[in-house]
């Protein structure tokens, strides 16, 4: 380990939707301004770079998924593919690459003295800020639920968080899981595999989108936050509105437990979904699972489901700032204990803001606010000669944002108060974050 320390003023964590956007906008507001990205993978695109199995796409529409400041040129549905070039070639149109120091993993972080310290694998830094772009999920543990015999089954098991070189080609496949993921990946092994048979204890909802459509970022903007608004208005009516449009695929057997927009909605690109199930290789089970065996998986409905390869599109173990181990003033920070302000930073974590993105609209719309709002507040310390600041530990009682399993899983590792003032809404958070003063009485200085 090279314990030489580097001084930089800014240290990004994470080379993702949210570290590039950072990057752009320090380098907008501050372009004498010395940062460093610190990334422990190999490349650049954070979840695109790491998802690869088949069909793996956006769900949200790229006109507001893409950078405003680098507007994407694509289809209305990104391939993740696609989506890690389109990252790439954001990095290198405004000279950031070369600011990202690639497999390097940070390991803790600790404020003394007025800075950080970052401690990694190879080098230690210290800086002013931390800005965290870690997403919001265990990149190493994804959730993986146990059953019993696994170790008799003889077939290949498999999360799509760890996809590697997988081959499904002439297999009988039995795909667990119902979200997003089950539902792009679908159509995109049937033509190969010998036969796949999903497994969902619940039924997700489903949209379809048209992959032709040519719109714009305004439009696209209003008409999802329009369609969230209105399901949650109108619970009942809008739900039943859903239901008919689909009503070739929705029946009586396969309608969602949960409220139409409680977690987001899958899609199928040009009905390939519904497509899928037209093949008699394409089958459902809406049932736990019971049991590994040699040849299958067990359901609690007595079938087995015989198998070659089991796919686990069962989600991932939310997490908030990678994880990393916090200390301030030689203490340990337990982030239960603290509260969330703005969604961007911690009380009692001096000088660290961190991006979490949008459950309801696109994750990039919320990292563009939340970097210019961190810029915002370095300029207002810089003019007023603070060094640090941090929010008060007040507010109410944390609710999850949304219903998804992986929130509701997840609710004792993220912070027990968040302020009055959030709201996970972009168009109000698009205003709150423009006009509201920075000297809020939330944000204290020294
Ligand atoms: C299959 C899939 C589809 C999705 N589709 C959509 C969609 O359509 N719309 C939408 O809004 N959202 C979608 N999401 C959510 C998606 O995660 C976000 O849109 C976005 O990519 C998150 O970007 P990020 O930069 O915040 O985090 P990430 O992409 O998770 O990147 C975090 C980076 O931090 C690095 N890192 C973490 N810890 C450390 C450490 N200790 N040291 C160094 N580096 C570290 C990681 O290696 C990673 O590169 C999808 C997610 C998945 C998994």
């Amino acid at each position: 380990m090279n314990n030489d320390i580097n001084n930089v003023d800014v240290i990004i964590i994470g080379a993702g939707i949210a570290g590039i956007s950072s990057a752009y906008y320090l380098q907008k507001h501050f372009p004498d301004l010395k940062y460093i990205i610190i990334e422990s993978r190999s490349d650049l695109g954070g979840t695109w770079d790491q998802m690869t199995f088949p069909g793996v796409r956006s769900d949200s529409d790229m006109y507001t998924y893409g950078y405003t400041f680098n507007p994407w040129k694509g289809s209305i549905i990104g391939t993740g593919k696609d989506i890690k070039l389109y990252q790439n070639a954001t990095a290198e149109k405004f000279n950031i690459r070369k600011n990202i120091l690639f497999n390097t993993s940070v390991e803790s972080l600790a404020w003394k003295n007025n800075q950080w310290t970052t401690k990694t694998n190879k080098k230690n830094f210290q800086s002013q800020y931390v800005i965290c772009c870690t997403g919001s999920r265990d990149y190493s543990q994804p959730n993986f639920p146990k059953f019993k015999g696994e170790s008799k089954f003889k077939g290949e098991i498999v999360h799509t968080q760890s996809w590697g070189n997988t081959k499904f080609k002439g297999k009988n496949v039995a795909i667990v899981g119902s979200g997003c993921t089950a539902v792009t990946m679908t159509p995109a092994i049937v033509k190969e595999a010998k036969s796949v048979t999903l497994i969902q204890r619940s039924p997700a909802w489903i949209v379809n989108v048209n992959g032709n459509e040519k719109s714009n970022r305004l439009y696209k903007t209003f008409e999802t936050l329009v369609d969230y608004a209105l399901s949650r208005m109108f619970k009942k009516s809008y739900k039943k509105k859903v239901l008919s449009k689909y009503s070739n695929y929705y029946n009586d057997t396969n309608i969602p437990s949960y409220g139409y927009w409680n977690q987001r909605p899958a899609c199928s690109l040009n009905n390939d979904y519904f497509d899928a199930f037209k093949s008699d290789k394409v089958s459902v089970e809406h049932t736990g699972i019971n049991n590994w065996e040699k040849n299958g998986i067990k359901l609690q409905n007595g079938k087995t489901i015989g198998c070659d390869l089991a796919i686990m599109a069962t989600g991932l173990n939310a997490q908030l700032l990678g994880g990393i181990n916090i200390f301030v003033n030689e203490k340990k920070i337990n982030l239960n204990k603290t509260s969330w302000y703005r969604g961007m930073m911690f009380s009692s974590i001096p000088n660290l803001f961190a991006h979490t993105g949008y459950i309801n609209f696109s994750w990039t719309a919320r990292c563009e606010l939340v970097s210019e709002r961190i810029c915002k507040t370095m300029k207002f310390m810089k003019k007023n000669k603070f060094t640090y600041c941090e929010p008060k530990y007040i507010g109410e009682k944390s609710k999850p944002a949304i219903e998804a399993n992986y929130v509701l899983r997840s609710m004792d590792k993220f912070p027990n108060r968040t302020y009055k003032f959030d709201n996970r809404n972009y168009l109000m958070e698009y205003m709150n974050f423009k006009w509201a003063k920075i000297n809020d009485g939330v944000l204290t200085f020294h």
